[in-house]
């Protein structure tokens, strides 16, 4: 199936006429072609959302919810068909699709929507000086949206959704690895009855589409989600132009675990915080301590769950890890494995390409985990985003505390424990946009959501996204 730009309402193959393939990560086949969209195709999809910009910002807030709110109901009615093809796209299991990824877009677009009707600014009274002040909160103008491929729609609209929503026009690109689900977006977003112009999606690599959006002069502010290094590069780009900036970046997030947690609630959910999505959320667990006297229980106790997970094909009911998302990316992970055990890091389960019957050129790996001998180690210190865990004892909280904190990311910790004082001198020192403790990705749309230290800049989620997709203006009145 062939994609399309979505650009002033309409589905349009790319001016240059270049396409990419688009692969199959469960088979390795090529499936379809996306466009790799030049500057122009860039340059049409500004005209369109500036175009729409007057009306839209114009446009009541219970216009702009009741349309938000249409697209969530549209994307719920759809969902199997949504998840379907995100499973397809990207390799992951069609369980976490349907109860994850699609129902959070759909959340997305419906918290936005009732979000903005709730979105006030400030007065303030300037007592003794007869005046009065009013802040306003007014729509930038037209924004770029920049998403990556490992929750495709949940991320893309994670940041389209406040945008559109504050009264903004959007040029977006999601990655060109998973690009299905945003295309299908557009049709919904027409049944919706959104505005021709008011989003627009450009598909195609970041070097040539994605710089497109970075480097153009009218697009006032990025919100980007991806890779540090991708992070530093807009950046750069952005700097001299003064563009607003939201980056959420990589993360290597240290899962805590202390000898008084309720175990089996720790378990549990610590295999999943290290192998949902093949491991390929930012917030995955992916470098576990234990303290020293449960240490080796848990170590028998982990494994055994481990080898338990069944991976398969992502179209199956009963699969729990499914395909990586690209070829390149399952050697990029199989190399990290081979740079741990190079320095001395044990694989206590996993580590293996594994070649299912019937699509042996799916991209299947093994759950894995690692146990190393410090915490300075590559495979603890750089991120691999891949199911790849490591495990390593601690003996005191300072010892830990100083081993989590001692990476360049600072996105999210998680703790397990029953100690209120430990919980609270941990999650005040830890370096981290995000500390959970005894959960993990428990996740209430209006709470601040990023990272410190090379993890990013900025925070979206609930006000602070309306905050970041607005200006704000104080105006004086002396009276
Ligand atoms: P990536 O940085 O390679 O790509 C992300 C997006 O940026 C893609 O759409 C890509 O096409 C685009 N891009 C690449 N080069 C660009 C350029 N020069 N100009 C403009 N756009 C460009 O990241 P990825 O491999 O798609 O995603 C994985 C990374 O994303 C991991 O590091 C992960 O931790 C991070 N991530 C972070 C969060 C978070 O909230 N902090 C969430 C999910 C993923």
């Amino acid at each position: 199936m062939n994609i399309q730009n979505y650009i002033n309402g309409q589905f349009e193959n790319p001016i240059n006429n270049e396409w990419l393939d688009n692969y199959c990560p469960s088979n390795g086949d090529v499936y379809g072609q996306i466009p790799n969209s030049s500057k122009e195709d860039v340059e049409n999809a500004y005209i369109a959302a500036q175009s729409a910009f007057p009306v839209w910002s114009q446009t009541t807030i219970e216009e702009r919810s009741r349309i938000l709110i249409k697209i969530s109901e549209l994307l719920e009615a759809n969902l199997q068909r949504f998840a379907e093809a995100e499973s397809k796209d990207n390799g992951k299991p069609i369980n976490l699709a349907k109860s994850i990824d699609i129902p959070r877009a759909a959340s997305n677009f419906r918290f936005f929507g009732n979000a903005i009707t709730q979105f006030a600014s400030e007065s303030h009274e300037s007592i003794g000086q007869q005046a009065i002040n009013y802040t306003l909160r007014q729509p930038i103008g037209v924004v770029g949206c920049i998403s990556p491929w490992n929750l495709p729609l949940y991320l893309f609209t994670w940041k389209i959704a406040p945008a559109i929503a504050a009264g903004n026009c959007v040029v977006a690109k999601p990655s060109e690895v998973t690009p299905m689900t945003a295309y299908l977006l557009g049709d919904i977003c027409n049944k919706a009855g959104l505005p021709k112009g008011v989003l627009n999606i450009v598909h195609g690599l970041g070097t040539t589409t994605g710089q497109a959006i970075i480097e153009h002069p009218e697009i006032k502010a990025i919100s980007f989600t991806g890779g540090t290094a991708t992070g530093a590069h807009i950046a750069k780009v952005a700097a001299p132009m003064f563009k607003k900036l939201s980056l959420e970046l990589g993360g290597k997030n240290p899962n805590i675990i202390f000898a008084d947690c309720d175990y089996d609630d720790m378990l549990e959910t610590t295999v999943r915080s290290s192998f949902s999505n093949q491991g390929q959320i930012c917030l995955c667990g992916s470098r576990i301590f234990v303290e020293t006297s449960i240490y080796d229980k848990f170590k028998i106790d982990f494994i055994a769950k481990v080898k338990q997970l069944k991976v398969g094909h992502p179209s199956e009911e009963t699969t729990n890890i499914g395909a990586l998302v690209s070829k390149a990316h399952l050697e990029k992970v199989l190399n990290y494995i081979e740079i741990a055990k190079i320095e001395n890091g044990i694989v206590l389960c996993g580590g293996n390409k594994i070649i299912i019957k019937g699509f042996e050129n799916g991209y299947y790996l093994e759950p894995t985990v690692i146990e190393v001998a410090t915490d300075e180690c590559i495979i603890n210190q750089e991120e691999v985003f891949g199911p790849v865990v490591t495990i390593m004892p601690f003996n005191s909280e300072d010892e830990v505390l100083q081993m989590a904190n001692k990476v360049k990311y600072g996105l999210s910790a998680t703790l397990w424990t029953n100690d209120l004082k430990c919980t609270m001198r941990m999650s005040n020192q830890i370096q981290a946009g995000i500390v959970w403790v005894n959960t993990w990705m428990l996740r209430d749309l209006r709470t601040p959501f990023g990272g410190v230290k090379a993890s990013g800049v900025g925070r979206e989620g609930g006000f602070e996204a309306l905050r970041f997709f607005t200006e704000a203006k104080n105006v004086c009145i002396k009276y």
